[in-house]
């Protein structure tokens, strides 16, 4: 993937540089390296093409290139913080070979600190890639494994950004679409790589959950930021641990978005035994994906660390139910229970 494109784009008469040191969760430290690496290079443009790490550590880069300061200048919401200049980026392209964050049509940059692996979120509109090129050939080669944990955080992107309290009824709209993408095209994926179509379906899946989700996001990312700081858990994987119980956390509040949400991937019944149906459907694609249905099977513990890392998260405070650590606590208990 990466010869042909680096062959491609000299062949246009194109100076290519690589950096490809950043992988796992995104650190600081990949980005201080990709921004030496651009310096060196004195490079004028930064085209990133690989999963959700790549794409974030490649609009870190793009952004510390040329801003004054350090990238925790820049965290989001932070009193005094720096702001993002787009006169200030240079051109940026986003190429993603997986289908789960939506990256390349978001805003922000989630990066962690090499010492405590805390996630830092960077955002700025201007930091939304210029170009993107979605192409489902790209992605025909992730591992069924890969395939579901990244189709499960679109999934999860979508469902949460429905059920996020703030107003925004056309994220809403946007959500459904995906999941409803979701519902048609990730198993299929999953069960055959090389279905173009369904490939093509997800790169679409994720891409709307990451527009969706600048509505909010909820309880289950709060789990899986803890998951993945403490443990180094996938972020996919984590949401996909932790979306049925956190599904049931919310069901009483939002029966009728549960309504809708049956609806969606095609439930019949009445309204409750749709909304009931959501969350049965849920556990069910987590079995077909083999994802792991206990948490200490991935040898986490709970531990408070885990539980003040989950509560201080900012993403359930758009959830629609207050989740107390009390909550917490029992949500990493019914971890990887999907039924
Ligand atoms: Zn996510």
């Amino acid at each position: 993937m990466l010869t042909s494109l680096v062959s491609g784009l000299e062949a246009k008469g194109l100076a290519v540089a690589v950096y490809s040191e950043a992988a796992g969760n995104p650190l600081i430290s990949h980005v201080e390296q990709g921004v030496r690496a651009y310096k060196a290079h004195d490079a004028d443009a930064v085209l990133s093409i690989g999963g959700g790490c790549a794409l974030d550590v490649g609009k870190a880069i793009a952004l510390m290139s040329h801003h004054p300061g350090n990238i925790l200048d820049y965290e989001d919401d932070k009193p005094n913080g720096l702001p993002v200049r787009a006169d200030l980026l240079p051109l940026t392209i986003s190429i993603p070979t997986t289908a789960g964050t939506g990256s390349e049509v978001g805003g922000s940059s989630v990066v962690s600190r090499d010492d405590n692996h805390q996630k830092i979120i960077v955002w700025g509109a201007a930091l939304i890639p210029r170009h993107v090129i979605a192409d489902p050939d790209l992605t025909l080669s992730l591992p069924p494994h890969l395939t579901a944990a990244t189709g499960m955080d679109a999934l999860t992107h979508n469902v949460e950004a429905y059920l996020a309290k703030n107003f925004h009824p056309i994220c809403e709209g946007i959500a459904l679409e995906g999941l409803r993408y979701v519902n048609r095209y990730l198993v299929r994926a999953f069960e055959n790589p090389s279905d173009r179509e369904a490939r093509g379906g997800m790169l679409m899946a994720a891409m709307m959950g990451a527009i969706a989700f600048q509505k909010g996001l909820g309880v289950t990312h709060s789990c899986a930021h803890a998951l993945s700081t403490c443990y180094d858990l996938h972020h996919g994987l984590a949401n996909a641990m932790m979306i049925v119980p956190s599904m049931r956390f919310n069901y009483e509040q939002q029966a009728e978005k549960f309504t809708t949400m049956g609806e969606v991937v095609g439930i019949q019944g009445s309204a409750s035994e749709k909304g009931q149906g959501f969350i049965r459907w849920l556990g069910e694609l987590c079995r077909t994906l083999k994802i792991p249905n206990s948490l200490s099977e991935l040898n986490v513990k709970l531990t408070p660390r885990l539980l003040d890392v989950a509560t201080q998260d900012t993403c359930h405070l758009n959830n629609t139910r207050a989740c107390t650590r009390a909550d917490f606590e029992k949500l990493f208990q019914e971890g990887g229970a999907h039924v």
